[in-house]
This record gives structure tokens, C-alpha cells and sequence, in this order.
């Protein structure tokens, strides 16, 4: 992984000088999160870390989004609510069974408000030792004080030229992918077959045009958030902005998920028939 902010956040791990909590401030948020992922798996892996374990057991829960003692919480609507804050107390009442630390993870930490910014205050103020928090943020100035004094500020940029990956070939298919599956389920196995099958060449295109879906969802899901119109090349998806925030999530996880099954699973027509029958409902 060739990214600052990751290892700095090693470097203090490995220094015994790791902060309780983070705040990061950065211009993509996925990305992001998607780093922390890893260096909570670095730090947590009870075999030796090499980049992407999938050895392990524990690294396969926090690739597919089930470790119980790592807990993610978005924006419920405008606001992170004090309700999903106190959850997130309970659920660590009790030491983690399989990791070291009990971790959870804010996104659009400028979205808590006092109250449940105040509901923080109890895992920032006496921190235990194996309790660990990263805030994400767009920009740290809209974080509440309370919440951004007590955290180590770490800014995580990006380049915002991603000319590899979205390449418009690829970007289409994946576009009018995304409506054939959202508009009738039957038909989208259908589509697999006929469409989609016949345009892979390998499993690296299968994973461009998963990635790229995973973009446009993104996307979606981050200007819903923000109140902003999509820009035009999303415009055939503009649709997907009616659908609620969780609805998003869910896709953007079985995309994840499907893109770390293609590590091993090299049946790509059995992957996107189970894609197209995970997403339905
Ligand atoms: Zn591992």
C-alpha cells in the first residue's frame, strides 16, 4: 500500500505510540476507509500481516465487513444520531473475542452534532486500552470541538486523477450494468449471460468494470449525503439518488465483497449470477 497516512499510523503502532483516536481529514473518503481497513488488519492479524491476508480468518471478517468488534456508523440521514452512538457503547461493554482492539470507524464525522458528540466523549476521555477510533471527515473545520481536540489530525490526499481505472469503455458498460440490474432482477441473469459474459476477457476486466460500478455508487451515495446534484456523467443513474442511503451501502458492500471473492474464485459466471441474486430485494 503506497500511502503516507497508513504508514505513519504503522510507524506508531510499531513504536508502542498509537493515539486512541484519529481524525482524518480527507477528499476521499473511501479510500480511506479502505486504508484504515488494512492497517486495522495489519495490527489485529495474528499470522504475519502481508498485504491483502486472506490466510487468516480474522482479516477474512474484516474484508467482508463481519468482525464484530470493528463497527462502522454513517450519517443517519443529516446527523450521526446519539442513539447510534450509544449502540456503539453497548456493543463495547465487552472485550473483543477475536481482535486485539474493539475498533469502530465514523464516517462524515463532521455530521455528529452535540449530542451525540457528547455521547463520544466517554471513549475519548478515558480511553481504554483496547478501545481505537478513526473520525472521517471532508473537512476537519465542520468537526465539532469537542470531538476534534481530543483526536490526532492526520490529512489523508489523494490524486484526483484516476485515469487508470476509470476508463470510459469500461465506464459504460458498468453504467448501463447498474440500470439493467436496478430496473428488473429476472432479467439481469439474463444480461449476465448474454451481455456481460461475452465482454469479459478475464477476471481483471471483470474487476474494472466492478470497480468502476463501485465508483458510480459511490458516487451516488456521497452526493446523496452531500445534497448534490450528480454530475452528468452519472446522469442515466440519477434514479439511484431516491433510494435511501442503507440501500446504497448494501450495494457498495456486495460490491466490495465481490471484488475480494475475485481473489480466489476464478468461476466469474457463478460470482456475477450470485452478485445479481444478493442484490435483490
Ligand atoms: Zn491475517
Amino acid at each position: 500500500m503506497d500511502n503516507k497516512v497508513f504508514f505513519e499510523l504503522v510507524h506508531s503502532y510499531r513504536e508502542n505510540k498509537l493515539a486512541h483516536a484519529f481524525l482524518l481529514e480527507t477528499n476521499n473518503p473511501e479510500k480511506c476507509y479502505n486504508m484504515i481497513r488494512q492497517f486495522l488488519k495489519l495490527i489485529n492479524c495474528p499470522k504475519e500481516y502481508k498485504e491483502n491476508c486472506h490466510d487468516c480468518n480474522l482479516c477474512h471478517l474484516i474484508d467482508t465487513f463481519s468482525l464484530p468488534s470493528l463497527i462502522t456508523i454513517y450519517p443517519d440521514g443529516i446527523n450521526i444520531k446519539k442513539e447510534q452512538i450509544l449502540d456503539l457503547k453497548k456493543a463495547f461493554q465487552t472485550k473483543p473475542v477475536f481482535s486485539k482492539y474493539n475498533m469502530y470507524i465514523i464516517m462524515g464525522a463532521e455530521n455528529l452534532n452535540a449530542s451525540s458528540a457528547n455521547t463520544m466523549l466517554k471513549f475519548l476521555e478515558e480511553p481504554e486500552d483496547n478501545i481505537l477510533g478513526f473520525f472521517i471527515t471532508n473537512n476537519k473545520e465542520n468537526v465539532i470541538d469537542t470531538i476534534k481536540s481530543r483526536c490526532q489530525i492526520l490529512l489523508d490526499y489523494y490524486e484526483t486523477n484516476s485515469s487508470s481505472l476509470i476508463n470510459d469503455d469500461y465506464y459504460d458498460i458498468a453504467i448501463n450494468y447498474i440500470v439493467e440490474l436496478e430496473s428488473v432482477k429476472i432479467e439481469a441473469l439474463l444480461y449476465n449471460k448474454d451481455v456481460l459474459l461475452p465482454i469479459i476477457k478475464d477476471k481483471n476486466t471483470l474487476i474494472l468494470i466492478f470497480k468502476n460500478m463501485l465508483f458510480i455508487y459511490q458516487n451516488v451515495y456521497f452526493s446523496k449525503l452531500n445534497y448534490e446534484k450528480l454530475n452528468d456523467k452519472n446522469d442515466k443513474v440519477a434514479f439511484l439518488l431516491k433510494k435511501d442511503s442503507n440501500y446504497l451501502l448494501k450495494k457498495i458492500e456486495l460490491i466490495l465483497k465481490l471484488l475480494d471473492e475475485l481473489n480466489y474464485n476464478l468461476n466469474l459466471s457463478l460470482v456475477i449470477d450470485r452478485f445479481v441474486l444478493e442484490s435483490g430485494d
